[in-house]
């Protein structure tokens, strides 16, 4: 049976800085649920689409054939054959899944494809929905968050460093923005499973937030053992 980590939270808590660290400690893969949402926001947006026509996005998600590869330990999202990952941590791509994610046949196609991979992987799966919707049932379930102002922070230093010019204040615009659109939809919005562990990671660093996760898992890991024997 395969082990399934989950972590939810909000843009820029650190997530997949976190999942990245903790799969690659633990030799398990990396599943990036926001790359596969950037993907289909990247397909909707070159359509030429509104972003609020919920009849031809929900109309269109069969066209859109996305496959995930690993190359070299890391991700890569396919969209109808291309290779688009340099594509979609861009500003735009964040802003087109956020407004797109909420329709009912985009999140069912995705949703599908994470489970899929998650029944026959060890996976450290990061996302909104994963331990509420994708993974009820997963091994360790994880909600990690930071202030508004120290993600904003953390994605300004991160885009300064790659020489992208940008301002702090836009940059917790839209990280407030995303948040409130991620929270309040009405199909999975994002929120803390009942049985999730909370982390704030504003004061801690990404070996402090690692470290915890991979000690809970000692603790359910065991426990899943367990019960598997006991079945
Ligand atoms: O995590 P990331 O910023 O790449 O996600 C981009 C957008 O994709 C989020 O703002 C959210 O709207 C959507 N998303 C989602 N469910 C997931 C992962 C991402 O709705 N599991």
């Amino acid at each position: 049976m395969s082990i399934n980590i989950a972590i939810d939270g909000p843009a820029g808590a650190g997530k997949s800085t976190i999942a990245k660290l903790i799969a690659r400690k633990l030799n398990y893969i990396y599943v990036d649920t926001g790359a596969m949402y950037r993907a289909m926001g990247l397909f909707f947006m070159e359509k030429g689409f509104s972003p609020d026509d919920e009849t031809a996005i929900n109309g269109a998600c069969g066209e859109a054939d996305i496959s995930i590869a690993y190359e070299n330990g890391s991700q890569q999202v396919y969209l109808n054959g291309k290779n688009v990952t340099d594509r979609l941590r861009t500003e735009e791509a964040g802003k087109w899944a956020s407004a797109t994610s909420k329709y009912s046949a985009v999140r069912a196609k995705l949703v599908e494809m994470q489970q899929k991979i998650a029944a026959s992987e060890n996976v450290v799966m990061d996302g909104r929905d994963i331990g509420t919707v994708v993974l009820p049932g997963a091994d360790l379930k994880i909600y990690l968050t930071a202030s508004a102002e120290t993600r904003a922070r953390r994605r300004f230093q991160e885009l300064t460093e790659k020489g992208i010019p940008c301002k702090i204040e836009e940059i917790e615009q839209d990280i407030r923005n995303r948040d409130y659109q991620d929270m309040h939809r009405e199909n999975s919005p994002l929120k803390k499973a009942e049985d999730a562990v909370c982390l704030d990671s504003s004061h801690m660093s990404i070996e402090e937030v690692a470290g915890t996760i991979i000690g809970y898992l000692s603790g359910t890991d065991g426990e899943k053992q367990k019960k598997g024997t006991d079945a």
